[in-house]
């Protein structure tokens, strides 16, 4: 070594430990100067502790503009097999809130529920339905932060620049995004007709003919979602005639969420923490 200071300049991030926010919101740091064989030289505490602060707590509510979505409708023509657009458009109500709280991001959907004839629409039913909606959207994919240096691959799980996304269904009688008519028994079909889900129009119960991820796709479209099946109420920018389906996505005939579904959540999640998310695969287990 030559006399004379050294300086090294190192490209770090900051990362917290489970339970670490509530009582110890600052981190010592500690600074190593080694020598060439990596044996440590000395050791200093520096003077001020790193300071990592969460964002803030915030509520951001009917982020859809318009309330609905209005999307053009394709048909497939049955000798050539090529899609063109009819002249008219699926629309639906849609909206959704986003609630930042305590490091957890919960995208939240306001409906209300309208019984169709004589069905009787109890609080069990009620519980019994939001979780078969939570089941599939829930704790699925956590909101990162693009600018985290550790990429991707970050471990931080617990609260510093990874949060959980929680999907919420809310069934009210007042203050309701969207409402939706709930029939009486299973569906019958055909896909398309009058006796069929709808965002609008579910029904008591399951039948063969529909997958049990049914009323999580349609509350899907209650929050805004489109369809991602060739001739469904997809997205303005697919050409059924050029689209590869996604066909595990919950939105087409699979039962999972993907990561695009979060895309306008995490932006306006974004615009309230002044920065910028993306949806990765929730690491930590329930
Ligand atoms: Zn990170
Ligand atoms: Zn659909």
């Amino acid at each position: 070594m030559v006399g004379g200071a050294l300086e090294v300049k190192q490209s770090w991030v900051a990362r917290k430990f489970e339970g670490t926010w509530d009582d110890q919101p600052d981190v010592a740091l500690t600074g190593a100067l080694m020598n060439n064989a990596w044996t440590l030289v000395n050791e200093v505490d520096a003077a001020k502790p790193l300071r990592i602060v969460r964002p803030a707590n915030g509520y951001s509510s009917s982020n859809l503009p318009g309330a609905s979505r209005s999307t053009p409708q394709w048909t497939q023509d049955a000798v050539s097999k090529v899609w063109s657009k009819n002249g008219k458009n699926y629309g639906w109500k849609a909206n959704y809130a986003i609630e930042f709280k305590d490091g957890v991001v919960s995208v939240i959907g306001k409906v209300k529920l309208v019984p169709v004839g004589a069905l009787v629409i109890t609080a069990a039913m009620k519980t019994k339905w939001k979780s078969q909606i939570e089941g599939y959207w829930n704790k699925v994919f956590s909101a990162h932060r693009k600018a985290c240096g550790r990429g991707d691959a970050c471990p931080c799980d617990f609260g510093c620049c990874l949060y959980e996304i929680k999907v919420v269904c809310k069934f009210v009688d007042t203050g309701e995004y969207t409402t939706v008519n709930v029939n009486a028994g299973a569906c019958t079909g055909p896909w398309g007709s009058a006796s069929w889900w709808y965002s609008d129009t579910w029904w008591e119960s399951w039948s063969n003919n529909v997958p049990k991820s049914v009323r999580a796709h349609e509350f899907g479209h209650n929050i805004g979602l489109f369809d991602e099946y060739k001739g469904g109420a997809t997205a303005a920018s697919v050409d059924p005639n050029t689209y590869k389906e996604p066909t595990a996505s919950i939105m087409c005939s699979g039962t999972s969420p993907m990561s695009w579904h979060f895309n306008t959540f995490l932006y306006v999640l974004g615009v309230m923490h002044k920065d910028k998310y993306k949806a990765v695969k929730r690491k930590r287990s329930p």
